[in-house]
């Protein structure tokens, strides 16, 4: 069967609850209603139609009861009876049918049909099927049977069947009647159930929706979510409270991310729009830890942004949640911290070179000096510059800004001066040292912070070569880019420690154990400055078997001024 269309259950609900609406009593009588309104324009028909009819006794007691049964609808307090009680009027109806009916006799004989209107009213009531099966067959065969009996004992099969028609009819109406309405109780069990189904979906998404709400207004970072024509979607309590303190009151919290005062790291130069964090991320970008400065003067704030795009089931951009977090504390203190690291260094610079001068003059005129006093004088010295380097290293680790001069270097050069430079150390060390580099070899870069580079590197590779073996230099150049390789045989680093090589201060555990000395700066120093020229730095190793750090330089300008 067909389901309903949307349209027809809406009606049929609103005429239902009409229906509840009224109260019982009325209730009662609109169902009565219909077979009141025939038997009344028979009533009023009679007269003129069938003029003895209204002075059949039989007739007019049948009209006295269908007349009782009306009022009785307004009458009888329904309310507080049992809901079935109603059912007792078209019981009673067809009793006032079979009144009416064999009143009227042979004048009116289709009176009998008035039957079905007890009979869809006691096969719609919801009663038991067998007893509202059974009265609306009993029932009309009741009403029709008495005419039968006035032919008997002549009575043809076409008296039998005549009489028998109405009651198999009213059957067949009342079986109609059930099908149907447990066709529509089924359908409506399903609605309920569908519309419960949607209630609890509404309720879980309200309670999600809540939660998280209740998330994006505690936690402590600002949080936009835009679509991807950058418009704003969701901007939590956080990000408001911050905005408009920022902005000093003169823009809204809902302001265009172009009017807002955003600025670089310099604190002064207006971010361009397409370095802003929300145009970034509505061009697809995902990013995180962009630091950028938010608001003028003392009011100004470093927020640290992060954004990730959002993506529909086709995998479609459709916007980006930006999340920012107030990182100023965090600068402030690291600022302070490397300042006082930068003054505490340079403050230690004076007087070891002071302490350095006073040795080189003392060692100069070292003539007849004991050979253990020159011995423990060569000491001092060599202590003393190590600690001169390493002051030199943690001045360069703590300044945030690296000075460079980049020009065209020929790179074979400056890794010929600093292979030179390390021989003696090699020779000491036991290790033969290789340069394998064509000449010249141009890179643009600073020749004396590559020189440091190369120092570096250089010096790790032999002195974490503890047992001897081979250092070998290779540079070569491809496409705009020039390659730097320096390769040991040494002690290797492990997966892990390779990992955290660059950060300041670490240093690997084989070399720790081995008490090989250093303050684990050089691999820093050493990546920021490749990095500020525009290059890029890595390590492969294996424990035991040696490591190959490689380095990756522009060789033309253009490159150097596009990655820096
Ligand atoms: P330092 O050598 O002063 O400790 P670096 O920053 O130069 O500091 O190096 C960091 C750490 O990386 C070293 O302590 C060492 O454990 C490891 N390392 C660096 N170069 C090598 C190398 N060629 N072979 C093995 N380990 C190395």
């Amino acid at each position: 069967m067909e389901a309903p269309s949307v349209s027809d259950r809406l009606l049929a609900r609103k005429a239902n609850r009409y229906f509840e609406r009224l109260g019982p009593r009325a209730q009662v009588a609109l169902c009565q209603l219909p077979l009141t309104l025939v038997v009344a324009a028979l009533v009023l028909a009679a007269p003129s139609f069938w003029p003895g009819l209204l002075d059949s006794p039989g007739f007019v007691a049948g009209l006295v009861l269908h007349a009782v049964l009306f009022l009785s609808c307004f009458l009888v307090p329904w309310e507080r009876l049992r809901p079935s009680a109603c059912l007792v009027i078209p019981a009673l109806d067809l009793l006032a049918i079979w009144l009416s009916r064999n009143g009227a006799g042979q004048t009116l004989p289709g009176l009998a049909v008035l039957a079905i209107f007890p009979v869809i009213w006691l096969s719609a009531s919801g009663m038991a099927a067998r007893t509202s099966l059974i009265l609306s067959f009993v029932g009309p065969l009741l009403i029709t049977l008495p005419t039968l009996l006035g032919t008997l004992p002549e009575a043809t099969a076409s008296d039998v069947t005549s009489v028998l028609l109405l009651p198999l009819t009213m059957l067949a109406v009342s079986f109609s009647i059930r099908f149907a309405s447990v066709n529509v109780r089924l359908q409506q069990r399903r609605l309920e159930k569908k519309d419960a189904e949607l209630r609890e979906l509404l309720r879980e998404s309200r309670d999600r929706e809540r939660l998280l709400q209740t998330i994006l207004d505690t936690t402590d970072v600002g949080i936009i979510a835009v679509d991807s024509g950058g418009q704003r979607l969701l901007t939590n309590n956080r990000q408001m409270l911050f905005q408009q303190a920022a902005a000093a009151g003169c823009l809204s919290s809902e302001s265009e991310e172009a009017q807002q005062p955003l600025f670089s790291q310099d604190r002064q130069t207006p971010l361009p729009l397409e370095k802003r964090p929300i145009h970034r991320a509505v061009e697809g970008e995902s990013y995180g830890d962009y630091l950028v400065w938010f608001g003028e003067g003392a009011e100004q704030r470093a927020i640290s942004t992060s954004a990730r795009p959002m993506t529909d089931d086709a995998g479609e951009f459709r916007g980006a949640v930006i999340v920012y977090n107030d990182v100023t504390g965090l600068v402030e203190a690291l600022s302070a911290r490397e300042q006082l690291v930068a003054n505490v260094s340079h403050e230690f610079r004076t007087p070891l070179n002071s302490i350095l001068g006073s040795l080189d003059l003392v060692l100069e005129e070292s003539q007849g000096m004991p050979p253990l006093a020159l011995q423990r004088l060569g000491v001092a010295q060599r202590n003393a510059e190590r600690l001169l380097d390493l002051v030199s290293d943690v001045l360069v680790s703590a300044s945030a800004v690296l000075s460079l001069s980049p020009r065209q270097s020929d790179l074979a050069g400056l890794i010929e001066n600093s292979v030179g430079s390390a021989r003696v150390q090699a020779d000491q060390a036991n290790i033969s040292l290789v340069a394998d580099v064509q000449s010249p070899l141009w890179a643009h870069a600073d020749p004396l912070r590559i020189a440091q580079v190369l120092d570096n590197l250089v010096s790790n590779a032999i002195k974490y070569s503890p047992g001897g073996g081979v250092v070998t230099v290779r540079a070569h150049g491809a496409d705009d880019w020039v390659y730097l390789q320096v390769e040991d045989t040494g002690m290797g680093i492990s997966d892990d420690d390779s990992r955290r090589i660059f950060s300041r201060f670490f240093r690997a555990g084989a070399a720790r154990r081995a008490a090989i000395p250093g303050a684990g700066l050089g691999l820093s120093i050493t990546k920021s400055i490749v990095e500020r020229h525009g290059g890029a730095i890595s390590c492969v190793s294996r424990p035991g078997s040696g490591s190959t750090f490689t380095v990756k330089l522009p060789a033309v300008p253009e490159l150097a001024t596009a990655l820096t």
